[in-house]
């Protein structure tokens, strides 16, 4: 479908996306001030359905986010659910997509400390997944840029204005001649990418940054996790990491809903591995894909039917 043509969900009307309109001085324009969540949803040819993948989990995490941000939100689980599928389906996607969930707050008497009132869009737009092999592998660079922290904005809430630090790192990285950043947080450990979570592997041994490192509570972060230590019996530890480790690593790699699982053949000119996809991340990376299609009976929970 040609993305101009699509319709998006805002404040309880179905609309084509040129005609979604919100006001310059509402506070979500003016300060950042949403929150939000990127939620893939992958059609099976075979079983000719759309399954978005952890919605439940995407509703709680985007749950989180407004209570940490005092919003006074008037959208239940079940809004945010019949939302997501009434607009899916006014689209009749029948292809891999992207659903961008965010709740903001809105009106034009407000300002940065304003908890109401809140709103909501829900925009599809097609995305296909992208098989590991398919990519080039990423040339990262360790931020000059300190990833931001619980003790000021902090990272477990995914708001809009917390993306001006990923900002920062990536066009620095970029500016530089890299593809990306990775960020160290205010205790100089390993965070995460300016959109994604990291993962190395060491002697065959899975390492992640803890929750509590400076990074977003990552979905596929978590399913990485579990489908490492269910179907690959791998050791999987969640530690801090140091810069150094980067160095020397056998394979990394940074995840997302977004990225998916996208290997790491740099960090700072210091090459990963073989500077070639690692065998444990093209693995994990081949799961993750039979996992999102239905193909594992196992995590079919993790699905939701939308047709
Ligand atoms: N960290 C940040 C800063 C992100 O923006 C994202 C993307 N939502 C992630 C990690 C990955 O999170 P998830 O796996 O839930 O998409």
């Amino acid at each position: 479908m040609d993305n101009n043509q699509r319709k998006i969900w805002l404040g309880g009307n179905i609309l084509p996306v040129n005609d979604a309109k919100i006001n310059v001085l509402s506070p979500t324009s003016q300060f950042g001030l949403n929150v939000f969540e990127g939620i893939r949803c992958y059609w099976s040819d075979k079983k000719q359905q759309l399954y978005a993948f952890r919605l439940d989990d995407h509703f709680k995490r985007l749950h989180q986010s407004i209570k940490l941000m005092r919003m006074e939100s008037p959208y239940s689980t079940e809004d945010l659910r019949k939302g997501f599928f009434d607009v899916i389906k006014a689209n009749n996607y029948k292809e891999d997509i992207a659903v961008r969930q965010t709740v903001f707050v809105d009106g034009i008497g407000g300002t940065w400390n304003s908890t109401e009132p809140v709103n909501m869009f829900i925009a599809p737009i097609s995305k296909h997944f992208t098989p590991i092999t398919d990519k080039k592998g990423l040339r990262c660079q360790i931020s000059s840029w300190e990833r931001i922290s619980d003790r000021n904005l902090s990272p477990r809430a995914k708001v809009g204005a917390n993306y001006i630090n990923s900002r920062m790192a990536y066009l620095e990285a970029t500016h530089n001649g890299y593809d990306t950043a990775l960020f160290l947080n205010n205790q100089g450990k390993v965070a995460e990418g300016p959109g994604s979570c990291f993962f190395m592997v060491r002697d065959n041994k899975l390492y992640t940054p803890p929750v509590s490192a400076s990074i977003l509570e990552s979905i596929t972060r978590d399913t990485i996790i579990r489908v490492a230590r269910e179907l690959l019996s791998l050791e999987v530890v969640e530690r801090d990491i140091d810069r150094t480790e980067l160095y020397i690593c056998d394979e990394a790699f940074l995840c997302g809903s977004a990225m998916e699982i996208t290997h790491i053949i740099d960090v700072d000119g210091y090459t990963v591995g073989d500077g070639k996809l690692g065998q444990i991340t093209n693995k994990l990376s081949d799961i993750y894909y039979q996992i999102i299609t239905g193909e594992i009976s196992q995590y079919n929970d993790w699905l939701t039917p939308i047709y």
